[in-house]
């Protein structure tokens, strides 16, 4: 970074210091509230990440309707976050509220299917392209499955994954490259099994260390976000998919897109957007408008060796599927999202006005000379402390100022501007509005002004 006099290292400590008051001063309520829940709830949240904001207390979410938030102190929010991607088409969307509004007195779950599943098989084959489905409640949990499923039907032991890559709670794939090495990621607790023993690692948009990963046919999946999302967004290079699936198809490796947050993109998603042809797809989160929902698609020559396998094995525990997966509720859900928001119709506003922000991004990033860069895919995009975007996770550990970008999201939330914590991406949904885009881009302007 240049020295900008509103970003100089010694500023910046100052600054925290400042919004953390105004914070305190400016949410009493939710300041309280994180105290009285502290009394019985591990770090004083239902679910330890929502502490990982640098706001001093949690903000309390009071309501949240199209992509705006109310928090308990009464103050409104441009949500750019939109519960990192759950939220992908606005807070509670019209269709999927009145379905699950209507299924909720009908029963909520019976672990059978409903009289709805027939059709949502059609529309999941429509939307995205692969004829067989399955359901979970969470994209972890697809992706768990999924990887059961590419080890039996190849009977090989190996996976591969992305350096930088993240796929949910899903012990295999938490590992880094260091030195050419997998390793377990230091942060995560509890670990005890050498999963580095059956996952490969390489890093992304390097097509030689993706082949010879695979070379020796012991790869039963390679598992990939279409462009890394949780580690900056970090694009794919002109012609690596295209390479990369034949490199799949050469070594008989399943190919397993998680398009979870890829599916801003485009209406269902990067690779149909694309023209990829995977053998596997996850899509969790915004899948169902935000009710727990995750999915995952395949072949129907994938599904017929998914049925040999099965019948090859013995009666018992298969150790892939949950109790509620599939459920009534999360069904009428999946059908009225299927319907009304994964259409070209709900994409063309959204990724019009991403268009916009990423315009006017830009415009400031030249305007004050800043050593940043962005990089977009569809209605999903993300600043980076570096003048090059990057290409793969090693870039992004080079540029990362942590300082900074948590700096930059609690004075944002103290201007009524939500950024997704862990990074800095913004996410629009087809309910923001040309409004919550000019709040955001003031808020750059007042960041930036000294
Ligand atoms: N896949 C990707 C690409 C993700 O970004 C995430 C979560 N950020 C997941 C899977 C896991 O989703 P969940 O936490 O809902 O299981």
């Amino acid at each position: 970074l240049p020295q900008h006099p509103a970003l100089a290292p010694a500023a910046l400590a100052q600054r925290f210091a400042a919004e953390t008051q105004r914070f305190s001063a400016s949410h009493p309520r939710s300041m309280a509230l994180a105290e009285q829940a502290a009394q019985h709830f591990l770090f004083g949240v239902p679910l330890h990440w929502m502490r990982d904001w640098p706001s001093p207390a949690s903000l309390c979410v009071q309501q949240a309707q199209g992509a705006q938030l109310l928090c308990a102190d009464g103050l409104a929010y441009s949500d750019f976050c939109l519960g990192d991607t759950g939220a992908m088409f606005g807070h509670s969307p019209a269709p999927v509220a009145q379905a699950i509004a209507q299924q909720a007195s009908r029963g909520l779950t019976s672990m059978l299917p409903s009289t709805l599943t027939a059709e949502v098989g059609q529309l999941l084959a429509a939307t995205f392209g692969l004829p067989q489905w399955q359901m979970a409640l969470t994209a972890s949990d697809a992706n768990r499955f999924l990887l059961r499923w590419a080890r039996a039907v190849t009977q090989r032991p190996q996976l591969l994954v992305f350096d930088g890559c993240y796929h949910g709670a899903v012990d295999d794939t938490l590992v880094d490259l260091v030195d050419g090495q997998t390793v377990a990621r230091p942060s995560i607790l509890g670990q005890v099994h050498n999963h580095a023993a059956f996952t490969r690692i390489v890093p992304f948009n390097d097509l030689a260390a993706l082949e010879a990963a695979l070379a020796d046919r012991q790869v039963a999946c390679l598992l990939a976000e279409p462009a890394l999302t949780n580690c900056g967004l970090v694009l794919p290079d002109p012609g690596f998919w295209a390479a990369a699936q034949a490199l799949c198809q050469r070594y008989g490796t399943l190919l397993a897109l998680d398009e979870t947050h890829t599916l801003s993109t485009g209406c269902g998603g990067y690779a149909r957007v694309h023209g990829l042809a995977p053998d596997l797809l996850v899509i969790g989160k915004a899948v169902a408008g935000g009710l727990p929902c995750a999915v995952y698609g395949f072949s129907d020559a994938l599904a017929q060796r998914m049925r040999d396998a099965k019948q090859a094995a013995p009666e018992g525990h298969s150790g892939i599927g949950t109790t509620l997966a599939g459920n009534a509720l999360t069904l009428a859900a999946l059908h009225a999202a299927l319907t009304h928001l994964h259409t070209p119709a709900t994409y063309a506003p959204m990724l019009a006005l991403a268009d916009a922000l990423a315009h006017g991004l830009r415009e400031r990033i030249t305007a004050h000379g800043l050593d940043w860069s962005l990089t977009q895919l569809g209605a999903r995009m993300e600043l980076h402390c570096a003048a090059q975007p990057p290409r793969n996770a090693d870039d992004v550990r080079r540029s990362s100022q942590p300082a900074l970008e948590a700096l930059l999201h609690l004075f944002m939330l103290n201007r009524g501007v939500l950024l997704t914590p862990f990074h800095s991406m913004l996410l629009v949904s087809p309910a923001t509005t040309a409004a919550n885009v000019q709040k955001l881009l003031d808020g750059l302007d007042a960041f930036l002004a000294v």
